[in-house]
């Protein structure tokens, strides 16, 4: 059977990794989550003290890109790959919201994104990948068959992702994570490199109102009938 690429693009917290993930275990494809790199070069940046209060030493990061050794490793327990980052299994820590506070502002930087999209561009050669991201359908693949472009109000999407901190037992707000989610799509939409906007090929999900089962039938509908074409 003919293998395709799967853009998965969107807001912050429209569901896009679970999605992903579940056309990449259908379609016996790769997944790969492009946001955890971003998060793991953040949380590497933090742990080297280059982020205070906000602020980014931009040059020391720069500076230690080559530093950086970013994996990920499947986990046949869980069914999907984790992320090491210098040989350490990172993927709980970079799914805080003091990584999510401060890593929009680290994906600005160009060198962070050359580095990152190389890494991309390389594991999705073969085809028979699902990415999710933000510049993926626009960047990274702009010739992958199928690119799905998520959204859903500011206010679902922050009590989808309150629900899930919680459960991962952090303490916190709802109003901060509202204000996580509004502020890094300000940023990522923003920003002067491959900002996040929707490709012109891309299907526009809104899932505001969409049970997970449904959303992920009608995208899978859509990838088969590309691959079967
Ligand atoms: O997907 P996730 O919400 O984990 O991504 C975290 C952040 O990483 C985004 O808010 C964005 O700033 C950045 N990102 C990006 N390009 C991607 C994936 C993520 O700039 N392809």
């Amino acid at each position: 059977m003919k293998k395709i690429t799967i853009a998965v693009d969107g807001l912050s917290s429209t569901g896009k990794s679970t999605l992903a993930k579940q056309l990449a275990k259908k379609l016996h494809y790769i997944y790969v989550d492009s946001g955890a790199m971003y998060r793991a070069v953040t949380l590497y940046a933090m742990q080297e003290g280059f982020i205070e209060n906000g602020e980014i030493a931009k040059a020391d990061l720069i500076e230690s890109l080559d530093k950086i050794e970013l994996k990920f490793v499947f986990n046949t327990h869980l069914g999907f790959a984790e992320m090491f980052l210098n040989g350490k299994n990172v993927e709980r820590e970079i799914r805080t919201l003091e990584v999510s506070k401060n890593v929009s502002q680290v994906a600005e930087l160009e060198q962070v994104r050359t580095k990152l999209v190389a890494m991309q561009q390389e594991m999705g050669k073969e085809k028979g990948v699902v990415m999710d991201g933000r510049d993926i359908g626009t960047v990274v693949f702009p010739n992958a068959e199928l690119k799905v472009f998520m959204t859903a109000s500011p206010e679902k999407r922050a009590v989808r992702r309150y629900k899930e901190l919680l459960d991962k037992g952090e303490n916190v707000k709802y109003e901060e994570i509202l204000e996580n989610v509004q502020k890094r799509d300000y940023i990522d939409s923003n920003r002067q490199i491959s900002p996040l906007v929707k490709a012109d090929d891309a299907i526009d999900f809104d899932n505001s109102d969409v049970g997970l089962d449904d959303q992920f039938q009608r995208i899978y509908e859509h990838a088969l009938r590309i691959i079967e074409k």
